[in-house]
């Protein structure tokens, strides 16, 4: 993907927060207290590689707010990683955690690395000591990490083993977004992808506008990008382009998605490998391409003032974390472009993460059917609330969702009160 300037993402996170409290008339003392992290923890760690060399990485936990239940939030491996990043993520996980109004605060995690260029092995011994050195502020009851960018349930299952060796009995509950095997729970993986899909459809019913025929343009293919693909595909949308880390693929009639992932698979990107009818396009070619309905599911920042007045996409649906920077939000909204924000759209993650972690809590297993129909009831339930606060206050919906969750967790701060 090619480079642009890199933005601070703490400081989107905070003008995001400033807006919506001086629009929730808050306390300043209060909202100062909200806006900042509860604890963060730096840690550097020695990993030992394929090539018996010892190399350093830095990693991060940063527990945001824990006022409304436990800490709650993915760990992220990536070259970019930074303090500043992963305190913006851990804040929004507050916010969106409030959102679809579970009893989580907000935390996220995040290795500097290039999972990419190594080995299971070194990812394995990687993800151990990380977990060794966080062990202290994790838990069942204080701080539940999750799968996020180049993590997946392996990596939980990981942490899940290293964290219950040191306490010397198994402990699920630790960690969410694990594989079945181990206390995962029915459909985690796909509950991102369908709770985008799902407000999605919520959007285009305001809009007027069918999911069936529609032209769909996504960012990322991984979890998020990749499972919401599938739902738009099944559901009769046409997935005209979709994109990864080196570059997106387009095709106007619609892409064969199943062929599209397959290949993804299979070779770990699209590019290098062309498919029938693909174009190859550039990361930002992708965003701006002619479509109905837009998912950036990739990374933060990536719809900015510079191509904003660029895209024609009459629907923005965010499964990326922080894809949309405040300037850029001005000129979509006068754009008359709707955003629905990633603090609701992608809270399906977290609201199938919250049933893993309440049935291995309680030794507990629902089915499908039953974490199905739950979420779709929360997703549809948050897009309500934000969308109603949003026509009532005549605001776009990224303020009304932040209104929702700043408020939530400011009257709880009220309510518990500033100890001594
Ligand atoms: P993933 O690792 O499964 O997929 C990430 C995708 O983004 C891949 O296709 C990758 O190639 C692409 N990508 C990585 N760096 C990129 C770059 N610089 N430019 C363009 N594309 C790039 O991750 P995921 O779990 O699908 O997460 C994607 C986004 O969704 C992140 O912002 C994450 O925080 C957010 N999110 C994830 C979950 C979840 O449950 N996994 C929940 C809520 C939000």
């Amino acid at each position: 993907m090619e480079k642009t300037e890199k933005i601070n993402s703490l400081k989107v996170a905070e003008k995001q927060v400033d807006r919506a409290a001086a629009r929730l008339h808050l306390d300043p003392g209060v909202a100062e207290k909200i806006k900042q992290t509860r604890r963060e923890l730096t840690v550097h760690l020695p990993v030992k590689m394929d090539d018996g060399s010892i190399k350093m990485f830095t990693g991060y936990r940063i527990q945001h707010n824990t006022t409304r239940g436990p800490a709650k939030g993915g760990i992220r491996y990536h070259p970019d990683v930074d303090l500043d990043e992963v305190k913006a993520l851990a804040m929004w996980m507050t916010w969106k955690c409030a959102v679809v109004n579970i009893p989580f605060g907000g935390a996220k995690g995040g290795v500097q690395c290039d999972p990419r260029s190594m080995s299971l092995h070194e990812l394995e011994n990687m993800t151990r000591r990380y977990i060794w050195e966080i062990a202290f502020m994790i838990g069942p009851d204080q701080d539940i990490p999750a799968p996020d960018v180049h993590t997946n349930p392996q990596v939980m299952a990981w942490i899940m083993d290293t964290y219950s060796t040191i306490k010397g009995y198994s402990v699920p509950g630790v960690v969410t977004g694990k594989p079945l095997e181990l206390g995962g729970s029915l459909g985690r993986m796909e509950a991102t992808g369908k709770g985008v899909f799902t407000v999605a459809g919520e959007a285009a019913r305001h809009l007027n506008m069918s999911i069936n025929g529609a032209r769909v343009v996504i960012q990322g293919c991984g979890n998020v990008g990749g499972t919401a693909a599938q739902y738009f595909d099944r559901a009769g949308a046409k997935v005209i382009g979709i994109s990864d880390y080196q570059g997106g693929i387009y095709n106007p009639k619609g892409l064969n998605v199943a062929e599209a992932l397959n290949c993804r698979n299979q070779y770990s990107c699209f590019i290098t490998r062309k498919g029938p009818g693909w174009e190859e396009i550039t990361n930002q070619e992708l965003l701006q391409l002619d479509c109905d309905i837009l998912v950036p599911a990739a990374i933060e920042n990536q719809i900015t003032d510079k191509n904003a007045p660029r895209i024609k996409a009459k629907l923005i649906v965010e499964g990326a974390n922080g894809p949309t920077i405040p300037e850029a939000d001005d000129i979509l909204k006068d754009r008359g472009i709707l955003i629905v924000p990633d603090i609701l759209a992608n809270a399906g993650g977290v609201t199938v993460s919250y049933f893993e972690w309440v049935q291995n809590l309680q030794e507990l297993l629902w089915n499908e059917e039953e974490i199905s129909d739950r979420l779709i009831r929360i997703m549809k339930k948050s897009f309500a609330e934000v969308w109603q606060l949003s026509q009532k206050e005549k605001i776009d919906m990224r303020t009304a969702a932040l209104m929702l969750g700043i408020g939530r967790v400011a009257e709880a701060t009220r309510l518990r009160g500033i100890y001594p």
